[in-house]
């Protein structure tokens, strides 16, 4: 997983919104115990699961995403929003952009389609050298442990 210091690339999307199926267990609507999606925004996926409104057509596009895609655009029910979107594509966390390889895949997917350009890893990679970086220094620093560790053994053993 890569970071960097960035806006919010979401904010001026809104494709995934527009595109996927959002589908999700029953249990996360506010008609369960515990739940906090508003059921209203949704539509029963029986036996189990419910989809956010809107995403059950062709084409689809969640009731809860305001402004037009690929400029501005916003969900409204941000904090209230079921899992498949908390764990999808782009993760942005306190002014970190949070992507993987699979996920921004998937992310891209949605983007081309509405005629957006692909991101590319290298735009999320600031912090990709650093973190090469400092696990090939901490292998390096373990194969030397092991090594080391391995020496005194087999001086010991020899011994
Ligand atoms: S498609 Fe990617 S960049 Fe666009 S809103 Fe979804 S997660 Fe964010
Ligand atoms: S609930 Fe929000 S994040 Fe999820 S699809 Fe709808 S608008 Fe997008």
């Amino acid at each position: 997983m890569w970071a960097r210091d960035t806006a919010n690339p979401c904010r001026t999307c809104g494709a995934c919104c527009a595109y996927f199926r959002v589908s999700f267990y029953w249990g996360e609507t506010d008609k369960a115990p515990g739940g906090y999606v508003p059921a209203e925004l949704t539509v029963p996926e029986p036996p189990f699961y419910h989809l956010m409104r809107g995403t059950e057509r062709i084409p689809p596009r969640c009731v809860a995403l305001e402004g037009e895609v690929g400029h501005a655009v916003r969900c409204r029910i941000y904090e209230r929003r079921p899992s498949p979107c908390r764990e999808f594509g782009i993760q942005w966390k306190s002014g970190r952009v949070m992507v993987t390889l699979e996920a921004l895949e998937r992310c891209n997917r949605a983007r081309v389609a509405w005629g957006l350009p692909p991101f590319k890893i290298e735009m999320f990679s600031t912090q990709l050298n650093r973190s090469l970086r400092s696990s090939r220094k901490s292998l390096q620093n373990r194969a030397g442990a092991v090594h080391s560790t391995r020496s005194k053994r087999s001086r010991r053993s020899a011994g």
